[in-house]
């Protein structure tokens, strides 16, 4: 048996981060932008207007005042989008809507409360042809200079970041429509199993459904990697072999299910092992023990495979232990020499109600978390283990309720009240 740090560490070694390439906007969110984004255009990109109203001579109107107002006659109407470029003359003004560009001779707008003409939607769709100015407006009043915000060449979003929603539409802003990111990955998702269907299929004697594909398509999500399900595989050699096969072109990385322990139908390993490039380990941990790792080789490509156990805990626990792992590093969010980058939040929890560990075997125990009163110093999170009965790798309700996993050392024998254990945070 190796350890849970030995086989991670391995599996490190192996991935990569997925190389770089260019994706619409639409497809970045999340992604890990691999070159600072410099604005090609200056924002905004025209001196507009920042209210509807007129666009005066700031001279023409220094003396406007409600009582005595100032009269100009209105020669043109400029909405936002408009290409039009009149000329305000000495004794005019042009009706302009926020975002239009300012008109040549005009250097200030009067709102249009300021003015006798009616405000709001529709209210205006006739051009008045003479407007009444009735207060001063200052050189530049509501006016926004080209550039005021950024100019071109400014690094807007710098490389290295996962894209918020706001870095895409600043992007968008300066001038792009695409962005040179490192990529969703694309993770195939296969389980192996004659007894599986699919869920909410009827069954017949012997069957379940295939609840693992599902999970691991969510988690995958979680993460913000793309799921493509490879579907449920009868217990047939020839079966997997042309599955995986056929799927490996579409895919960065697989996640299979099922068929890696001793049985006389563990059909992952029999198919997998041959091939030298997929190793078979047992790692000492509870659940989870036996696990299968490896790359194989498309077209000049790595695609890593992780072969996980069938029940439902034990793919939980090694999806978030070795899958999510290396599915960071792919996709740049991370490194093997910073691995609290790699894995989800871990914190203290004290123990309400104690359970039993394996021998010589690091355990990953599903717990329920309470808030507790942290007048003692204490953490602020009470643990107990899942109600639904102990961490037995195929109790998949106790893995729903469960808030957390408790992570208890190797030689730890018991967890008794009182203690305090670390926990990890899961999705
Ligand atoms: P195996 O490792 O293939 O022997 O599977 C171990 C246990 O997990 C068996 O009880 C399987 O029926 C169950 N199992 C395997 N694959 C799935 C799956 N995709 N969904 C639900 N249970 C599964
Ligand atoms: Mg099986």
């Amino acid at each position: 048996m190796i350890t849970v740090e030995e086989h991670r560490a391995a599996v490190l070694a192996a991935v990569s981060r997925l190389p770089a390439r260019r994706v619409p906007l639409a497809e970045a969110l999340g992604c890990v932008l691999a070159e600072d984004v410099v604005a090609v255009l200056s924002v905004p990109p025209f001196d507009n207007s920042a209210m509807d109203g007129y666009a005066v001579r700031s001279e023409d109107v220094a003396a406007a005042t409600e009582a005595e107002p100032v009269r100009l006659r209105v020669i043109a109407d400029l909405p936002a989008g408009s290409g039009e470029r009149p000329e305000v003359l000495p004794g005019t003004a042009v009706r302009i809507m926020t975002g239009a560009p300012m008109p040549p001779g005009a250097d200030a707008v009067v709102p249009v409360e300021r003015t006798d003409q009616p405000a709001g939607p529709g209210a205006g769709s006739a051009l008045p042809d003479v407007v009444a100015i009735q207060a001063p407006a200052a050189p530049g009043a509501h006016v926004r200079r080209a550039g005021d915000d950024v100019t071109p060449g400014t690094v807007v979003v710098p490389a290295g970041i996962e894209l918020r929603p706001r870095d895409l539409s600043t992007a968008a802003s300066t001038g792009h429509g695409s962005l040179p990111v490192h990529p969703r990955a694309r993770l195939g998702v296969l389980s192996t199993g004659s007894e599986l269907v699919d869920p909410g299929a009827p069954l017949a004697h012997g069957q379940i459904p295939d609840s693992n594909t599902t999970m691991v398509a969510a988690l995958a999500e979680t993460l913000g990697v793309t799921p493509v399900p490879l579907g449920a595989v009868d217990d047939d050699p020839d079966a997997l072999r042309r599955r995986l096969q056929d799927s490996l072109a579409r895919v960065d990385a697989i996640v299979t299910t099922g068929g890696v322990s001793a049985g006389a139908y563990d059909v992952v390993k029999e198919v997998l092992a041959p091939l030298g490039e997929v190793a078979f380990t047992t790692v000492a941990m509870q659940p989870g023990k036996p696990q299968g790792f490896g790359v194989l080789h498309e077209d000049g490509r790595g695609v890593p495979i992780f072969c996980l156990p069938g029940n439902p805990v034990s793919v939980f626990v090694s999806f978030v232990v070795f899958v999510e792992p290396a599915l960071r590093v792919m996709a740049g969010r991370g490194t093997a020499e910073a691995p609290q980058t790699l894995q989800p939040v871990l914190v203290d929890a004290l123990v309400g109600e104690g359970w039993r560990c394996p021998p010589g075997r690091r355990q990953y125990m599903p717990v329920v978390l309470d808030d507790r009163p942290e007048d003692d110093g204490g953490p602020y999170l009470l643990a107990r283990p899942a109600s639904r009965g102990g961490s037995g790798s195929h109790l998949v309700a106790s893995l729903a309720e469960a808030d957390a996993l408790a992570i208890v050392d190797a030689e730890v024998q018991a967890v008794t009240e009182g203690d305090v254990v670390t926990v990890m945070m899961v999705p």
